[in-house]
């Protein structure tokens, strides 16, 4: 059966190239390096199944031409599903299926080193003046929003530090109770008393812009604030007011609000509020006190090889008639 795969890059080929041997699935697979857009649909031709990246935006449109091509499973190499229109998928008839906490340490690790790079100021090169004495995490107040797979090994590495440590989720995590003695407070209690916020919850359509112009307003002055989920989690216009302000003293951010125009390499025309969010970007870039990572929290060794296990088992079970598959999410 013949695979294609979109938005490869070569570090990741290796991984599937190894596994599909090893593992003896001998899957015919294609890696193209473009993104999957309306301009190059037609690569998947003849393929039942896709595999795609989080800049592959998969709408009904999309689904549409894909499922006339022949395509009934699309296979997401992430664990956040929100570029994907799973309704339509459902309704026009192509599974779809994720990989699901494939290296949860990946991002905790990264975003603990985004908020040691922030607080610490790594950014100021060695001949400049230090013109703020910074403090120790073990005096800050750190909020973690979202308390699941990531927020709790963010939460478990930072009480190492001896930081005081606050969560918000609407579901708490019992467990990360008892292992680090945190506290749940109320989203009004974490904004106001957090020296540093980490962002850990999947975009959802309650908590688009989560961080607005009033959440903004109820941070403590110079807060530093750690995105490593969605870029759609923060209202980018209201961020950039609070970071010329000195409100957020420094931000860290592994994704932006539509960052598909980052990945735009095949020159596929940009939506209008792709190209509004791509100007927005260039005045974050202007912003001292801004830091972006473009998307690498989860890049590892270990993500890699979990991605390809996962993503190859679910695709030979489909190949094999299987009804139900790891991690379906239609
Ligand atoms: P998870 O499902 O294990 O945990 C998410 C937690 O967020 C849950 O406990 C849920 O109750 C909570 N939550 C939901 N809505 C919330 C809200 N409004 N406020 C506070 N908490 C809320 O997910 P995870 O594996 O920890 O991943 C979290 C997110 O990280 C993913 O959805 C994805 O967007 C992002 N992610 C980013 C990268 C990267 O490379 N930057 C890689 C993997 C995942």
């Amino acid at each position: 059966m013949k695979i294609v795969l979109y938005s490869v890059r070569s570090y990741e080929k290796i991984f599937f190239e190894k596994l599909n041997r090893k593992n003896g699935f001998n899957l015919d697979i294609q890696y193209l390096s473009c993104r999957l857009n309306k301009n190059t649909i037609e690569k998947s031709n003849g393929s039942k199944v896709i595999c795609t990246f989080v800049h592959d935006m998969i709408d009904e449109e999309i689904l549409q031409f894909l499922f006339i091509s022949g395509v009934r499973l699309i296979a997401l190499r992430c664990t956040g599903f929100d570029h994907v229109d799973l309704e339509s998928a459902k309704k026009i008839g192509i599974k779809v299926v994720h990989v699901p906490g494939y290296s949860p340490e990946s991002i905790a690790e990264y975003a603990v080193s985004l908020i040691l790079y922030a607080s610490r100021g790594l950014y100021l090169s060695s001949n400049e003046e230090i013109e703020e004495v910074r403090d120790t995490l073990k005096d800050q107040v750190i909020g973690v929003i979202g308390t699941g797979r990531i927020g709790s090994i963010t939460l478990k590495i930072l009480k190492g530090f001896g930081s005081k440590l606050l969560a918000y989720d609407p579901i708490p995590n019992r467990e990360i109770v008892s292992e680090t003695g945190i506290n749940y407070v109320s989203m009004d209690d974490l904004l106001s008393y957090s020296h540093i916020i980490s962002l850990h919850c999947p975009l959802n359509q309650e908590n688009y812009h989560l961080i607005n112009k009033d959440s903004c307003q109820r941070m403590k002055d110079g807060v530093i604030l750690i995105n490593t989920s969605r870029g759609e989690l923060i209202d980018s216009e209201s961020v950039l007011l609070a970071m010329k302000s000195g409100k957020i003293r420094f931000f860290c951010s592994d994704v932006f609000e539509k960052e598909y125009f980052l990945e735009n390499e095949n020159n596929c025309p940009l939506k209008e509020e792709h190209q509004v969010y791509k100007d927005i970007f260039r005045s974050f870039k202007k912003q001292r006190n801004f830091f972006f990572t473009r998307h690498r929290a989860f890049l590892t060794k270990s993500s890699l090889r979990k991605i390809a296990k996962i993503t190859l088992s679910n695709i030979n079970d489909f190949r094999n008639g299987s009804s139900s598959l790891k991690y379906e999410l239609t």
